[in-house]
């Protein structure tokens, strides 16, 4: 049983990557991917437990993405997570986060709440901060009944309180995963916003053109014929099949580590295939001139 999609406190996860990874040993699980959202903060730690633990561990990073209808996320896999380029491109996405989660919470308190950054951040066990702890942090003082309506009435996309983040294009994103060595899937293609299957699969296709080698068809909250829709699609435009719980610990309590299809496991075959595309995209990288192994480079 594997388990390609899941979040620690480097960003909105509850588990530390250590406690992420006791996790997966304790579920059974053969690999896990530490995908947290737009930092790799969390892996250094995940791949020294999981070298303890006897877990497998890829590497990994959920990239928020803009598409002319919204928002898509993309994972990277068996990215090198030492990659100055990467990293630095990782930095600029932090800082402006920083920046506008400052401006929200302006806003949150122009709003007459009571609120404080500090409140905030202790809902974030230490990591990035976002959306989610602000949900959080308004829950606890008793401003709103629930996560979902701190989003619902506030904070969601269009809402009072929301101020959007800096972006990557598709095609910046999947070339910042590759350039690292890394494989770029699309993650959760359920929340992606086309009104038809032709309108997603045109979409997908001008992705796999610009690169994409991915789709996270087995994944938590798909039903089943949105994983058979998806798994078609997959052949039809010659995409990888990858598979994710989601996993968050308590921000989304309902999702189960482990559990990615149906009530069951993520299928240990799918890391074949992954791992394949995670060497050639890491063999490009080098022929390309891609950086060296931290390791070979000496000093510079
Ligand atoms: P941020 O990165 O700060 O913009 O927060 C994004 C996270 O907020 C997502 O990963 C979701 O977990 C959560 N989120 C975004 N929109 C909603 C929504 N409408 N309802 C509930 N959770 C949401
Ligand atoms: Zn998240
Ligand atoms: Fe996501
Ligand atoms: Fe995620």
């Amino acid at each position: 049983m594997i388990d390609l999609h899941a979040h620690t406190t480097a960003s909105d996860g509850s588990c530390t990557p250590s406690e992420l990874v006791e996790l997966a040993r304790r579920t059974g699980l053969a690999a896990l991917a530490v995908t947290d959202h737009d930092t790799v903060g969390g892996v250094a730690e995940a791949v020294q437990a999981a070298a303890a633990a006897g877990v497998a561990l890829v590497p990994g990073i959920e990239l928020s993405v803009d598409y002319p209808q919204g928002e898509f996320h993309l994972l990277g896999y068996y990215i090198d997570y030492t990659d100055s380029r990467f990293l630095e491109r990782v930095l600029y996405l932090q800082e402006n986060r920083f920046q506008r989660n400052a401006v929200m919470l302006r806003k949150i308190q122009a709003a007459g709440f009571d609120l404080s950054m500090e409140e905030i951040e202790a809902e974030s066990g230490g990591g990035q901060i976002g959306r989610p702890h602000m949900a959080r942090a308004l829950l606890k003082k008793g401003y709103v009944a629930s996560v979902q309506e701190a989003f619902d009435r506030y904070l969601a996309d269009g809402q009072p309180l929301h101020v959007p983040k800096v972006k990557l294009s598709p095609e910046e994103a999947i070339g910042l995963i590759h350039q690292a060595g890394g494989v770029a899937v699309l993650a959760h293609p359920k929340y992606l916003e086309f009104p038809t299957r032709d309108a997603l699969r045109s979409a997908l296709a001008g992705w796999k053109a610009a690169g994409l080698d991915g789709l996270e068809c087995y994944y938590s909250q798909h039903s089943e014929g949105e994983t058979e829709a998806y798994l078609e699609l997959a052949r039809e435009l010659a995409l990888l099949v990858t598979g994710g719980s989601d996993f968050h610990g308590i921000s989304k309590p309902d999702v189960v580590l482990g559990v990615v299809y149906q009530g069951t496991g993520g299928d240990d075959r799918l890391l074949g295939p992954l791992k394949q595309a995670g060497a050639a995209r890491a063999a490009q990288r080098k022929s390309a001139g891609g950086k060296v192994a931290p390791a070979e480079r000496g000093s510079e």
